[in-house]
């Protein structure tokens, strides 16, 4: 049973290399961003409330996105089986809230895999996936706006996860298949072939 954050910038292949981490170690996925836009397609009030930060490239407050994760954590029966965190988190307080959510339910923490991908290709990617799907954060203004929250908000995790001793630092740039396999190799080695 693992439970591993997947951390990296916006653009720097969280969805997809979650997908094929689920399908590798058997784990169930949460994505907060997903789990945000479906409110707002569904319009429900948390959604409306979501849309005002998202739509201007902000975070949802702390404190608001924590009680959002201990929820979704408590429905989602599969979430004991292990969990891939996509997205969660995104500051120092998220990253304590998460260590106190886990030990609630009686587990852990035991890897953070970080995608680090170069400035102008992130860009690239989200310019790309903005006409590919029509997600409306995927706009230049928004998306340089993210990046800033980015480097101030959510970077210093990394240095975080380091002190922790749980970080896995990944070229994110090149072929999926190749990133993918670099994040299997280094979670086998960091959780001891555990599953
Ligand atoms: P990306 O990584 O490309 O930005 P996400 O789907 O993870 O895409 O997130 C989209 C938006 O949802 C973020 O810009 C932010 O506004 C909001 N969001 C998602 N996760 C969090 C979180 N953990 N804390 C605060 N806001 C969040």
């Amino acid at each position: 049973m693992l439970n591993i954050v997947l951390f990296g910038a916006p653009g720097s292949g969280k969805g997809t290399q979650s997908a094929k981490i689920i399908d590798r170690f058997g784990l169930h996925h949460i994505s907060t961003g997903e789990v945000l836009r479906d409110h707002i397609r569904r319009g429900t009030e948390l959604g409306k409330t979501a849309d005002e930060y998202i739509s201007k490239g902000q975070l949802i407050p702390d404190e608001l996105m924590i009680e959002i994760l201990d929820d979704v954590l408590d429905k989602e029966e599969a979430a004991k089986n292990g969990v891939v965190f996509d997205g969660f988190p995104r500051t120092i307080p998220q990253a304590e809230a998460l260590k106190k959510l886990l030990a609630k339910r009686g587990t852990e923490l035991h890897a953070v895999v970080g995608l680090e991908v170069p400035e102008d290709e992130l860009v690239e990617r989200m310019i790309a996936r903005g006409k590919e799907t029509g997600r409306a954060d995927d706009n230049i203004d928004t998306i340089k706006k993210r990046l800033d929250v980015y480097h101030n908000q959510t970077l210093p995790l990394r240095d975080f996860y380091i002190n922790e001793d749980k970080y896995l630092g990944i070229e994110g740039a090149g072929k999926v298949d190749d990133i993918f396999n670099d994040i299997v190799d280094q979670l086998l080695r960091k959780t001891g072939g555990d599953k």
